[in-house]
């Protein structure tokens, strides 16, 4: 079978307003077809640690092999106690991939405030490997407070609003707790998927990872994903899609399971497992208590793709010339 080569469409639709907070400066930039800060591979999921659980050691070998990698974390995991303190958890995680060496107080991390539509969200750049890089949007998750709305209801519903938390402010940190926002942003169904769109279109990857739309059925054994983790990896697919009109490009989408994993063999090497544990116990955990729960989980010791990759991406024609096939963005090219 002969597939066409789909011709990507090339339309720029966004605005991009790059806040500085040092300087207090705001600096204007319309997104021409190139990205404003370029990065070529992104992982996008609800809370802080789902990147170490179910996307390592995926993430730590795109960072160990010098590549850039941006990790936007959509909700503030305000279902466990302190948004600031997973922020910074996952920071020293990071920092620990990214073999740079640790400061107190997450002070090997440069972070500035990012504004898409009106709406800031918090960049933390690694100073020593500023291709290192996490954005926190800090909508509210399964668990938020009253008069919010879950990010599924958020997916579910046209019409439901949410506000964002702002780190220190909504929790009883110490005095040495400093976030970067100190404001909050009201987001409907279709201002999540325009800002991920813009975020994506700032960053510009070409990979995007990102969790499960559609987890295996609990009836058939599989225990039942987080309402966070489907309802983001939802509105992550359909970012990706505005993001590629706007852009043209076609992103390779990488999905990954998240809970349901520890119902299926292990199938990580010893220094895959030992990545996976040194990110997630021994930097995020302290700063993240409850996280204990999951020690046991086996998450640790697994990481499955949603889909089959396959083998069978290049055959040869009738008339013997060869064709590859690729699948890029949900659509297929050849
Ligand atoms: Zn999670």
């Amino acid at each position: 079978m002969h597939i066409t080569m789909r011709k990507a469409r090339r339309v720029c639709v966004w605005t991009i307003a790059v806040a500085v907070m040092a300087s207090s400066t705001t600096v204007a930039t319309t997104a021409a077809h190139a990205a404003v800060s370029p990065c070529e591979a992104m992982q996008v999921v609800a809370h802080e640690d789902d990147d170490l659980l179910f996307m390592n050691p995926d993430i730590y070998n795109q960072i160990n092999a010098g590549k850039c990698s941006v990790t936007v974390f959509v909700t503030d995991g305000r279902g466990e106690p302190t948004i600031r303190n997973r922020q910074r958890g996952i920071q020293d995680a990071y920092r620990l991939m990214a073999n740079v060496s640790d400061l107190n107080n997450q002070d090997e991390w440069t972070g500035r405030l990012l504004t898409f539509g009106g709406k800031q969200v918090e960049e933390y750049v690694l100073r020593d490997r500023p291709n290192v890089k996490l954005v926190f949007m800090n909508l509210a998750d399964n668990a938020p407070a009253s008069g919010d709305v879950s990010i599924r209801s958020l997916w579910e519903s046209g019409t439901a609003v949410t506000t964002t938390g702002i780190p220190c402010q909504d929790e009883s940190g110490s005095s040495s707790c400093q976030s970067l926002v100190q404001q909050r942003f009201t987001y409907n169904h279709d201002g999540l998927l325009q800002t991920l769109a813009a975020v994506m279109g700032y960053y510009g990857p070409t990979t995007i990872r990102l969790q499960d739309t559609v987890p295996a059925d609990p009836n058939r054994g599989y225990i039942e994903d987080h309402q966070d983790h489907v309802a983001t990896a939802k509105f992550a697919e359909a970012a990706t899609r505005r993001y590629g009109d706007a852009s043209g490009t076609r992103a390779n989408l990488v999905y990954y399971r998240d809970y349901n994993i520890q119902n299926v063999p292990e199938n990580l090497v010893s220094w895959a497992r030992d990545v996976k544990r040194n990110a997630f116990l021994n930097q995020y955990m302290p700063l993240n208590p409850p996280a204990q729960a999951y020690v046991n989980s086996g998450w640790t010791e697994r990481m499955y793709y949603r889909w089959a990759r396959g083998t069978s991406w290049v055959g040869r024609n009738a008339d013997g010339r060869i064709q590859v096939f690729a699948v890029r963005d949900g659509e297929v090219f050849t």
